[in-house]
């Protein structure tokens, strides 16, 4: 029953539509109605952000070229990205993040390309794109089944894939703290941490390899970064 594509999927998804839409739109926004908790989650997660465009502008100007920010939230990731000229597909389960996300883009890409925002699960994803982002998302999947979303974001890949996750390291000072980002388990989801050999592993296995790694932490944010290149 707590297996993602099973009963879990579903408990994340109406997690994402309802409470834990109200919570991380906050988290993720500029409002001042956020907890020391929250407000430390914000920070840790735009050093998330800014690292990952500076992963992206390494290689060269963004423009035209195509990215696929998987589970996209409320458009973090995807609004920058555009603002520098990526062609963005955005896709999320939730579909109040995906109107949120809109919403801000609309007011925030002047004269770029919008991206184009879709209510979707990481599963259904079809297509190639230049580059595909996976940020903060792996949390909702214990490790058999994030094998199995590895391999499959890294189809859609061409060039480039990046992942962020919540390092096993940090375990126990992790759980910790996760009441503070999830409800108990009855009421919403559980927090899975990935080991980065995990993650490595399960890119190996699919002839891609490691080329960056980074680690983001801030008092009880903690984010593992992967770049991988085709091997
Ligand atoms: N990537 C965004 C960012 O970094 O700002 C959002 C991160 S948020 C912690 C996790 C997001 O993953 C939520 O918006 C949630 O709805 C989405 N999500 C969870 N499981 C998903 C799935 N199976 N397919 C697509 N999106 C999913």
């Amino acid at each position: 029953a707590e297996e993602v594509g099973g009963g879990d999927k579903d408990v994340v998804k109406e997690y994402f539509n309802n409470s834990g839409f109200q919570r991380w739109k906050k988290i993720y926004g500029e409002t001042d109605d956020v907890n020391r908790v929250q407000r430390d989650i914000r920070l840790g997660h735009s050093k998330t952000v800014e690292n990952v465009m500076g992963m992206l502008k390494d290689e060269g100007p963004l423009t035209g070229v195509t990215v696929c920010d998987a589970g996209c939230g409320t458009g973090s990731l995807s609004i920058p990205l555009a603002k520098e000229g990526a062609i963005v597909f955005a896709s999320d389960i939730s579909a109040a993040m995906v109107a949120e996300a809109q919403n801000k883009a609309k007011e925030e890409v002047a004269g770029g390309v919008v991206p184009k925002f879709e209510v979707k699960d990481l599963e259904s994803l079809e297509g190639k794109y230049d580059t595909v982002v996976c940020l903060d998302v792996l949390i909702h999947y214990p490790q058999n089944k994030a094998d199995g979303m590895i391999a499959h974001l890294a189809s859609l890949a061409e060039k480039r894939l990046i992942i962020s996750f919540a390092p096993k390291t940090f375990y126990y000072d992790l759980l910790k703290r996760v009441g503070e980002l999830f409800p108990g388990p009855s009421k919403a989801t559980r927090a899975y941490l990935h080991s980065e050999a995990d993650v490595e592993t399960a890119l190996r296995r699919v002839g891609w390899k490691i080329r960056k790694r980074g680690l983001v932490s801030t008092q009880f944010y903690f984010a593992t970064l992967v770049e991988a290149v085709p091997a």
